[in-house]
């Protein structure tokens, strides 16, 4: 049970983070929702999540490109709920592009969303859970942080990154009951998916039934999507008790894909 404790979720107004949210609101944590979107929609997810679950969530919109946002919602959460036990670094994004083409600013946006955010939130958050001697951290890293495809640099090299980060975080806070590690999915029906259908389609020439069969799935060998379900399932064992001693890893949930 994740009860007394607060889970700060980046990316949590779709797809992975949310799902991740509600499972550790169901464990009785409060819950930080950090994210763009319809205001009325993400009112409507935090909402949700009180009535359902019995805590509190709050919003935040920092930007995951800002540090000084950053700093200001880890300060803020902690005001509010008077810590940030589980820190969930789950923000990103995608773009798909020939590495010619890709454009610089956009290289840079996804090295600061998908990569940099983790260590200014970590960089926040980490004297608390040291002064409380308790801490988990949750990086959403991806199978493109063991492996490549073409036309993803920035994205496959953000998640890279992040994986030796998480490995690093790990050696430091071992001697503070405070455990890091990295999931890893494959492809997960979410919004971001279903949005570089197109562009993978234009990269690679393709009809959007061939991107799915060809592209995604054919990475994947179970030939099904992982569900944002399963995943979130995984962020709530890795906070439990059971899960104390594995730190530093990076667990794959890629229906094979890694093992090819
Ligand atoms: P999604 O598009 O459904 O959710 C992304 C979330 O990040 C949203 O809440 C969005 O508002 C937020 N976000 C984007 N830019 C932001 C910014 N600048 N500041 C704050 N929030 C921002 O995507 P998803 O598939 O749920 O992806 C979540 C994570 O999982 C990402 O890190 C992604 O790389 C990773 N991942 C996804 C898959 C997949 O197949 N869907 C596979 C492996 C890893």
């Amino acid at each position: 049970t994740l009860k007394t404790k607060t889970a700060l979720v980046t990316g949590s107004t779709s797809g992975i983070g949310l799902a991740i949210a509600r499972a550790l609101a169901a464990e009785g944590a409060n819950i930080v929702l950090n994210g763009f979107g319809d205001a009325q929609a993400v009112e409507e997810a935090r909402a949700g999540i009180e009535s359902t679950y019995g805590v509190k969530a709050r919003y935040s919109a920092a930007d995951m490109s800002e540090p000084d946002a950053i700093a200001a919602m880890v300060r803020e959460a902690e005001e509010t709920f008077g810590a940030v036990d589980v820190l969930v670094n789950n923000a990103g994004i995608q773009f798909v592009s020939p590495i010619e083409e890709f454009p610089a600013e956009k290289w840079e946006q996804i090295i600061a969303i998908n990569l940099s955010s983790a260590f200014h939130t970590m960089h926040a958050a980490i004297p608390g859970m040291k002064a409380r001697g308790w801490g988990r951290i949750i990086n959403t890293a991806s199978a493109h942080s063991l492996v490549a495809s073409p036309f993803k640099s920035a994205y496959v090299a953000a998640k890279h990154g992040i994986a030796g980060l998480s490995k690093t975080a790990a050696l430091e806070l071992a001697p503070h009951r405070i455990t890091v590690n990295c999931i890893s999915p494959g492809y997960v029906w979410t919004p971001l998916v279903e949005a570089q259908i197109p562009d993978t389609m234009k990269a690679r020439g393709l009809t959007k039934e061939q991107v799915i069969e060809d592209v995604m799935l054919k990475a994947q060998p179970t030939k099904e999507f992982v569900t944002v379900d399963q995943v979130a399932a995984l962020a709530v064992f890795l906070c439990s008790d059971a899960a104390s001693q594995i730190t530093g890893a990076n667990i794959s949930m890629d229906g094979g894909w890694t093992a090819q």
